[in-house]
């Protein structure tokens, strides 16, 4: 080795040449150096004046987290602990650390000390940055631009797990389908961008009668969902009148035109043999077509439909 290698503030040089927040334990876990960004970001954090956490054990700090992300305490205890008995050469694992101000995310890297007398090198990488792009490109994925309501992908996983609840707890829950009436006409008759302005409009009037659990979500076109935790179909079909009414009475204007919308709807409940969401849609879509037929403006239920001993194919 060249003598500045072997020279004693070499390894102090590198460590703190860092922009990972970093520590050095040795085989029991025991705090043994810590670089300058450690330092730093215990400062930035602090409330009381900084101690130095030299001699302290490091699974200690694990378990005494407090606040958003503490939870990760212990699983991240449990892969310093595997590296330091020699059961995996590498843990790695992403965890949140959010402050009153602002939202943070670090990737916390554990790595063997390649010494004798054993220990690890624990660092800590503030990946913010790629975490936001990748939470706001999640949410872009699963979200409608026009209507900024969740899309027909995260209704039917959210759905699809509601449907997995129902069937292994039972309870009750219900999906309404609605599709706006002779909308091709409010195109043709005053532009798309009325037409557009209108499907915002009926997305903000549901939206403020729907209860925070309710996922509403675009399913395509003027054509819409509404998944109801909790809500049995005769509770469902009140939602849903409530619903028909004020988009019968809602204003839509561009200034210049006054139009007036309806809609139409089918709810139905979902039954623990649904082997899926398509499943309980089929037969919403097909209450949906019966109120098509019964003039429009209305809502139908599957269930009373099936009493009635209608004609159905769902
Ligand atoms: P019905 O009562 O039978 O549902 O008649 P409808 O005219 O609503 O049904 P149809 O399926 O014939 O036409 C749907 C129309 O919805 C045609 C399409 O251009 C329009 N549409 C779908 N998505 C959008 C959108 O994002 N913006 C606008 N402005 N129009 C849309
Ligand atoms: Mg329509
Ligand atoms: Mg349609």
């Amino acid at each position: 080795m060249t003598p500045i290698l072997e020279s004693k503030g070499f390894a102090a040089a590198v460590i703190d040449a860092l922009a990972s927040h970093l520590c050095v334990v040795d085989r029991e876990g025991v705090i043994i150096a810590v670089n300058h960004a450690w330092l730093n970001f215990k400062r930035e954090n602090a409330t009381a004046p900084v101690q130095s956490d030299i001699g302290t054990h490091y699974l200690r700090i694990c378990r005494s987290a407090t606040g958003p992300g503490s939870e990760e305490g212990e699983p991240f205890a449990i892969g310093v602990r595997a590296v330091l008995t020699g059961k995996t050469a590498l843990f790695q694992m992403e965890y949140p650390c959010h402050s009153p101000t602002q939202n943070r995310w670090f990737l916390g890297r554990v790595t063997p000390l390649k010494a004798e007398q054993g220990g690890a090198v624990i660092s800590h990488l503030n990946i913010t940055d790629r975490k936001l792009v990748e939470l706001e490109l999640a949410r872009l994925a699963a979200t409608d631009p026009l209507t900024g309501l969740p899309n027909r992908r995260f209704f039917q996983q959210t759905a699809n797990l509601e449907l997995e609840r129902v069937r292994r707890f039972s309870g009750s829950t219900s999906v309404i389908m609605l599709d706006v009436d002779h909308f091709k006409s409010v195109n043709d008759t005053y532009g798309h961008a009325l037409g557009d302005e209108a499907l915002r409009c009926m997305t903000r009037i549901c939206n403020g009668l729907l209860r925070q659990m309710d996922v509403f979500a675009r399913h395509g076109g003027e054509e819409f969902v509404i998944l109801l935790p909790g809500t049995e179909d005769a509770g469902a079909c009140s939602v849903a009148e409530k619903l028909r009414s004020a988009i019968a009475h809602m204003p839509i204007s561009d200034g210049q035109n006054h139009i007036k919308l309806t809609a139409s709807f089918g709810v139905t409940q979902l039954r623990p043999a649904d082997q899926n969401i398509e499943a309980a849609l089929a037969r919403a879509d097909t209450a949906l077509y019966a109120a098509k037929h019964s003039g429009r403006n209305c809502v139908k239920s599957f269930a009373v439909l099936e009493r009635e001993g209608g004609k159905l194919s769902a």
